[in-house]
């Protein structure tokens, strides 16, 4: 099974569980607050209606916010009795009660709705999945943070980079980006800064492999989460030449997707030219991996970090650092992506 049909499948089976226990215990909402039993199919149908009718009260927010965002308490107020109102009276006029036995016979359907965030914080973010925002660009073109987007000058094809502020250059200068065809650095002139950053979602159940791209806490500070892409597995021997990626002394060849991609082993900084670890083979102990970016030229990874974790060299993650292994980018939805 592919990683985007056990997705839909949690959450088919998530949906279906919150359903059906909203449907037992507004069955028995209605019993308490006016006697009579109504059939659990009569309540599967209306807790039904509730659910769409929650979401399409989100949605509304979602839009309204996002057209008249200085309304951003208003919104979040009137959301929040719209949401308690309007279900309240779906059961009444469901049921034909009055709207305060609604009021009581919708209280108890909390009580799933609470069940449910709390398996969603103690048992799916902690042990399945979690999902992160992506601040930069190091993993551009495949996963972008907030960016700017230009066109290659050599083919044409899309690039990104963080936005000139973030590297404090002037506009007439251009901007180094990466080509997301040629997956090579290229300099544009002419850039629009629009591009917000991928919400990626994280799978902690499948093994990371090769060419995965992970999330791990920074060996350096553990509270902060990087992704980037597994490449150097635990006991190899890696270096990095020619663009290329060598384990135990042979030549790596990075997946179709990445063709083109060239992994510099020394990048400016400054006035600085910095050269990367591997750049003399190193070897990774029987716990450590080595991690790069996509945009090699910007990238900072395995290849030029200065502090480690305790106990291990600056460039490795400890395999015990892994948060996941990214299995999508599932927004914006125009950005929708499956990896593995
Ligand atoms: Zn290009």
């Amino acid at each position: 099974m592919t990683s985007t049909a056990i997705l839909l499948a949690t959450f088919c089976i998530l949906l279906a569980v919150s359903l059906l226990l909203q449907a037992i215990f507004l069955r028995w909402g209605v019993k308490w607050a006016s006697g009579s039993v109504v059939t659990l199919r009569k309540a599967l149908l209306v807790a039904f209606v509730l659910q769409f009718a929650a979401l399409a009260i989100g949605l509304c927010a979602y839009l309204f916010e996002a057209r008249l965002p200085r309304q951003g308490t208003a919104t979040v107020l009137a959301e929040l009795v719209l949401q308690i109102v309007v279900p309240c009276a779906i059961v009444a006029i469901s049921f034909k009660l009055t709207f305060l036995r609604g009021v009581q016979a919708w209280l108890p359907t909390l009580i799933p709705g609470i069940a449910l965030i709390a398996f969603s914080y103690l048992v799916l973010r902690p042990y399945m999945y979690e999902a992160f925002v992506v601040p930069t660009n190091a993993m551009a073109p495949t996963i972008l943070g907030n960016h700017a987007i230009g066109a290659c000058p050599r083919c044409g094809a899309p690039a990104y980079a963080s936005p000139p502020d973030a590297w404090s250059v002037r506009q007439t200068d251009g901007l180094v980006m990466i080509c997301s065809k040629e997956l090579k650095p290229c300099n544009v002139l002419k850039f629009t800064e629009s591009g917000g950053p991928d919400r990626i979602l994280v799978n902690k159940l499948i093994t990371p492999r090769r060419w995965d791209l992970i999330v791990f806490r920074l060996p350096s500070d553990p509270s902060i989460n990087y992704v980037k892409r597994l490449v150097g597995l635990p006991g190899e021997e890696l270096l990095i030449r020619d663009g290329a990626v060598w384990i135990n002394g042979e030549k790596l060849e990075p997946p179709e997707e990445l063709r083109g991609i060239e992994y510099l082993s020394s990048i400016e900084f400054g006035n600085q030219t910095r050269e990367a670890a591997g750049t003399s083979p190193l070897k990774l102990a029987g716990d450590e991996c080595f991690v790069l970016g996509d945009f090699s030229a910007q990238s900072a990874d395995s290849r030029f970090w200065e502090m480690g974790a305790p106990g291990h060299p600056p460039y490795a993650v400890p395999e015990s650092h892994i948060v996941g292994v990214v299995t999508h980018i599932y927004w914006p939805i125009s950005r929708w992506r499956s990896f593995r």
